[in-house]
């Protein structure tokens, strides 16, 4: 075959992968209308793997990612609680279980008001392949209530996470399927939630992960996703011959992750000049220092302030409503929620020489945007690889548990880098693209790889 008829191949093969995908996507959308975060990550997983079931004989004919993006269950519930005037409240809880074909199920909890069936679907969908990466026996789901945590009184958090649990109890537990926190379910929630469950079934098992060390927590468990996702940034600048010293690096969000990436990075040697929260941006030009993080850490974890109040101290600017995106930096890390970096903001970035973007949050980019940096071949880590710094060490946490003991913080810390460096590794070899990384390719190929076989092995179940 000469070259042209080659290329004639070629050409057709990847226009019937198109027609396979477009007739995939428009089953799944029929199924689930309006879920568009739910459809977004499913597009996004089938354009990668599509072309691989076809390729491969031992999937043809399965339908594995039908099966994968239909939910083993879903369960939705009423919890009723009651606010310290006394005025009943109602709000609705959800546990998505999406796929235990390599471990019970495991993924957090999130308690935001915009929480719906869509985003959580979303979510339980993308830790399927994000548990797969650790190499952990995990399987994914996601759940949590459209409760609003903000400028709750602590009685009132307590009261709801009871209501919560008392219906969730029935649905978890250590073999089946085990949470932890995610956006508005930290220390203080999980503490609730444990106690709940440990009253009603009067058993003190490894039921949720994310505790504190004191009631059987993993050491690290609260930095592990933070620390996790800028390891995974600093091997990325490491294929391009850099590190983190001396570089910029923009941040939003200024919860959980983005408080220990911030940490973690200050010890690599980078300055980090924004942080955000629901309110709007903060940009310090000369960079978040330790002490000025002490700061940052009091106010959003014991005050719950807003971040205007990081500005007002330390005399930054502050951008109400505003994005980080614009501002010049060499590495970007969204850490705070889905589609928070668009198409707009993308440009900017790499306009602006921005060389790695590394998603600390779960598919805080859109779509859009993602297809600008591929296009101009800056590096760009997906959630599902980069943020599984966090369930890796609820992982362990389970070991531990289940062992009854505890390893040092240097032994997680170890393993939590040991675990990343392979997802990175993995990552490469089903990524490489002439000679870039495609790190979205890479890690949905992966993380399918593991699940459709375990599936197969086990049948239509
Ligand atoms: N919510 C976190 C995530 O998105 C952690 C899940 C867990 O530890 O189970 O991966």
């Amino acid at each position: 075959m000469n070259t042209s008829q080659t290329l004639v191949r070629k050409k057709n093969k990847l226009q019937k992968t198109k027609i396979k995908v477009r007739e995939f996507m428009s089953w799944v959308r029929k199924r689930n209308p309006g879920e568009s975060e739910f459809l977004q990550a499913v597009q996004e997983v089938a354009e990668t793997v599509i072309p691989i079931i076809e390729k491969t004989p031992r999937f043809k004919g399965k339908k594995i990612l039908e099966r994968m993006t239909e939910p083993e269950r879903v369960l939705i519930f009423r919890i009723p609680w009651c606010d310290t005037k006394g005025v009943i409240r109602i709000n609705r809880g959800y546990r998505v279980q999406m796929n235990s074909a390599i471990g019970p199920y495991k993924g957090g909890l999130r308690f935001h008001p915009s929480v719906n069936l869509s985003i959580l679907k979303f979510l339980a969908f993308e830790q399927v392949f994000k548990n797969a990466l650790t190499t952990l026996p995990m399987g994914g789901a996601k759940g949590g209530a459209d409760f609003d945590p903000k400028g709750r009184t602590d009685g009132e958090i307590m009261r709801f996470c009871q209501a919560f649990m008392t219906e969730l109890s029935h649905h978890v537990g250590p073999n089946t399927d085990i949470p932890a926190g995610d956006i508005g379910v930290g220390k203080r929630e999980i503490g609730f939630l444990f106690g709940q469950y440990k009253r009603i079934k009067n058993k003190f098992v490894g039921v949720i992960t994310g505790k504190s060390p004191e009631y059987g927590g993993s050491l690290i468990r609260p930095e592990a996703t933070g620390y996790g996702a800028v390891y995974f940034a600093d091997e990325m600048l490491e294929t391009i011959g850099e590190n983190f010293h001396q570089k910029r690096v923009s941040i939003s969000g200024s919860g959980n992750v983005a408080q220990f990436a911030i940490e973690k990075i200050i010890e690599l040697g980078g300055t980090v000049v924004t942080v955000s929260d629901s309110s709007g941006y903060v940009y310090d030009i000369e960079g978040i220092t330790r002490k000025k993080l002490d700061f940052l850490m009091k106010l959003k974890n014991v005050k719950r302030g807003r971040i205007k109040e990081y500005a007002d101290k330390f005399g930054c600017e502050f951008y109400a409503r505003k994005k980080p995106w614009r501002i010049k930096v060499d590495v970007a890390m969204p850490c705070a929620t889905q589609n928070e970096l668009d198409e707009k903001s993308a440009k900017n970035l790499v306009a602006n020489g921005c060389k790695v973007v590394c998603e600390g949050a779960n598919m805080p980019c859109t779509s859009k945007a993602i297809a600008v940096f591929h296009k101009s071949k800056i590096l760009f880590a997906p959630g599902k690889s980069a943020n599984a710094g966090g369930v890796s060490v609820s992982g362990l946490e389970i070991s531990q548990n289940s062992m009854g003991y505890h390893w040092s913080r240097e032994e997680v810390d170890e393993k939590l880098k040991e675990i990343i460096t392979n997802i990175h590794t993995i990552c490469l070899q089903h990524g490489k693209e002439n000679g870039y990384v495609n790190y979205v390719k890479g890690a949905n190929i992966a993380g399918f790889l593991k699940v459709a076989d375990a599936m197969l092995e086990q049948g239509l179940v």
